[in-house]
């Protein structure tokens, strides 16, 4: 996050730059299975936002050190493409991804049922393929949709999304400009209970502005949770109403 830029206007007849209401997602798109070497996976697109998470898992842990006696360990691994940014990023792991990574999977991990599985691992890859601001919140909705897919038991799904502030206004799902030259932005996880697996914050709000800006998150990640609900109710119900093929067979 930079300082606001105050020479820039960020909205233009309280519409945003991408002709967004204050408190409107980007369009969202949902696929689930989309990797058939994966035992889960989901394509996700949120606004300029590309993103593909791959499951695989509960397996035999390695290194067998890391084995736990009374549940399985949850392991993932968000990554951006070069390719992914403006300005083209030095590949590999580095501290920014680390630390998405570990707040992502603590902020799946409540929900999953480990316990069923000891001394195994979950794995959960995140590969970001077209970034433009909310990668990490777009990494955990497409993760959650992938372990559905992958069939892991777990209490329920995890929605993410983010709330920031531009020019003294609070907005929903900020994306690149108004993250970059905004003056808050803060991602946020939640069950459908609205129980919060994942809040941060970067930037300024005031206390109410605080409260505001969370209750617009969760409306965000109320509205996710409908679309991955969809998403997975529709490949489910595709595969239980497909008919069996004919098989003609010529004498
Ligand atoms: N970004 C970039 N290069 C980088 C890292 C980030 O251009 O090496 C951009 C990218 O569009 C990303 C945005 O900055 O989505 C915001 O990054 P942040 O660390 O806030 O995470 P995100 O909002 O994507 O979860």
């Amino acid at each position: 996050m930079e300082e606001c830029n105050d020479n820039i206007s960020f909205f233009k007849e309280g519409l945003r730059l991408d002709s967004r209401r204050p408190d409107e997602l980007r369009p969202i798109k949902i696929e689930a299975g989309v990797l058939a070497r994966a035992d889960g996976s989901c394509y996700i697109e949120m606004g300029g936002n590309k993103v593909i998470a791959a499951v695989y898992g509960p397996r035999e842990v390695h290194p067998r050190h890391l084995q736990e006696v009374t549940r399985a360990i949850v392991r993932y691994r968000y990554n951006m493409a070069s390719f992914s940014v403006e300005e083209r990023k030095r590949p590999g792991p580095d501290r920014r991804s680390h630390e998405i990574s570990k707040v992502s999977r603590e902020a799946l991990e409540p929900v999953i049922l480990t316990s069923y599985f000891p001394r195994s691992v979950i794995d959960v890859f995140v590969e970001v393929l077209q970034a433009d601001a909310g990668t990490r919140t777009a990494g955990i909705n497409a993760a959650s949709v992938a372990l559905a897919d992958a069939g892991i038991p777990m209490k329920s799904m995890i929605s993410a999304c983010a709330a920031g502030k531009v020019g003294d206004t609070l907005v929903l799902d900020p994306m690149k400009e108004e993250d970059n030259f905004g003056q808050a932005d803060m991602p946020v996880a939640m069950t459908p209970n609205g129980d919060i697996t994942l809040l941060q914050m970067d930037g300024r709000f005031t206390k109410d502005e605080f409260s505001q800006a969370l209750e617009m998150a969760m409306k965000g990640c109320r509205e996710i949770y409908e679309l991955q609900r969809k998403c997975l109710i529709g490949k489910y119900a595709q595969l239980e109403t497909e008919p069996f093929l004919e098989v003609q067979v010529c004498d």
